[in-house]
């Protein structure tokens, strides 16, 4: 029978406790928020909401065409203009997703013949870019210059290394400097997607490239997501005008994709102005997501040290994190749950992202509930 094969892997997950369903969230949650990427708590400030509401008034509910024939509205060329220069970069290129924006930047940037060196902790949208890339790829040891400097010695002609800059399980940070310092002596380029650095690190929550002393180089290409800490929907790739120019030409989720919604567009250029004016919205995600980890290891549960707004709280097995993330649920607070197969070590964790908004109180209640339903 077609498709009777997923029924025995429908046997094995649910067997297995670890069903993945959807559930509808209301509006007013009465929940405490620790799962959202809503780093900054921008998604629902009336700038953000009402600069939406307009772009839609004003532009339409969808961008109607591909951003080569009728997708680009002036929201657009805005965002990316003022990205751009927020990041340091020359030239900004907006998709619709993150996603999308790392297929582009990997696949456009590899081309026939190359090398890409990929971390092996990278996101799923890295991996799928390497996957779709022309060129070949070697997965290398997480967070390791050394490893990417011995792949890249091993191949002549164009090469480009690939890694997040805060790794989306563990929420630890890449080691950018020397990264940038191997692609060099090689003459390699170097991708890294910024999506949990931007609005948290660096000067004003200008992203881990600028803390990095990265901003503006020529040999060094940032994909974004708008989804997390601008509150919207949404991706871009940031770089030298050079490399722009090439995706407008030769990305495929650019050129076939329909443009990002003008609504999506409108409320991420209103967040990251407001970014702009208010640069301490970034320092306080990084001081809530140290004061949790404090908290929680104070509390004897095993938080990894952050280095931005992600914490991940290891649980003792796939289940026991599902039931545990569950339990957290039904005491009022919701937190995320990274299990096999999402998670490459195996490692099963409560993930939890900490909000500039959430009040002293709300970080105390959180710890509080994620202690006393521990496994
Ligand atoms: N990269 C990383 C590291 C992410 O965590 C995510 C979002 N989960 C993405 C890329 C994809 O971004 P988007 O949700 O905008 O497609």
């Amino acid at each position: 029978m077609a498709f009777g094969w997923i029924d025995e892997q429908a046997e094995s997950r649910r067997s297995a406790g670890l069903v993945r369903t959807l559930r509808p969230r209301p509006a007013e949650s009465p929940l405490l928020d620790l799962a959202s990427n809503d780093y900054l708590g921008l998604a629902r400030h009336p700038d953000v909401t009402e600069a939406a509401a307009r772009a839609a008034r004003t532009w339409g509910g969808g961008a109607t065409g591909s951003r080569l024939v009728t997708g680009t509205t002036e929201l657009h060329t805005e965002l990316e203009r003022e990205l751009a220069a927020f990041c340091g970069f020359e030239a900004a290129l907006v998709f619709s997703s993150g996603y999308a924006a790392n297929l582009a930047a990997v696949t456009a940037l590899a081309p026939h013949g190359s090398l890409i060196v990929s971390d092996a902790g990278n996101h799923a949208s890295l991996i799928d870019g390497c996957r779709l890339a022309r060129g070949a790829t070697q997965v290398v040891a997480h967070a390791d210059p050394e490893a990417v400097r011995k792949a890249l010695r091993t191949h002549d002609g164009p090469a480009v290394a690939v890694s997040d800059t805060v790794f989306s399980v563990d929420g630890d940070a890449a080691p950018l400097a020397a990264l940038a310092g191997v692609c060099r002596e090689r003459g390699a380029g170097l991708v890294v997607d910024d999506a949990h650095g931007l609005g948290v690190l660096g000067d004003g929550g200008r992203g881990a490239p600028y803390a990095a002393g990265l901003a503006g180089a020529d040999d060094v290409v940032v994909t974004v997501t708008l989804s997390k800490s601008l509150g919207s929907q949404g991706g871009a790739v940031l770089g030298p005008a050079r490399v722009i120019g090439q995706l407008v030409n030769a990305a495929r989720t650019f050129i076939f994709d329909t443009g990002l919604a003008p609504a999506a567009a409108g409320a991420a250029l209103a967040a990251l102005r407001l970014l702009r004016g208010e640069p301490e919205r970034a320092a306080r995600a990084r001081a809530v997501a140290g004061e949790l980890h404090t908290r929680l290891t104070a509390a004897g549960l095993a938080a990894v040290r952050p280095d931005a707004a992600v914490v991940s709280v290891r649980a003792p097995s796939p289940e026991s994190a599902v039931r545990w993330a569950a339990d957290c649920r039904a005491e009022g607070l919701a937190v995320g749950c990274f299990r096999p197969p999402s998670v490459p070590d195996g490692i099963s964790r409560l993930r939890l992202t900490a909000r500039a908004d959430l009040s002293g109180d709300q970080i105390e209640r959180a710890v509080r509930v994620i202690g006393d339903t521990r496994p």
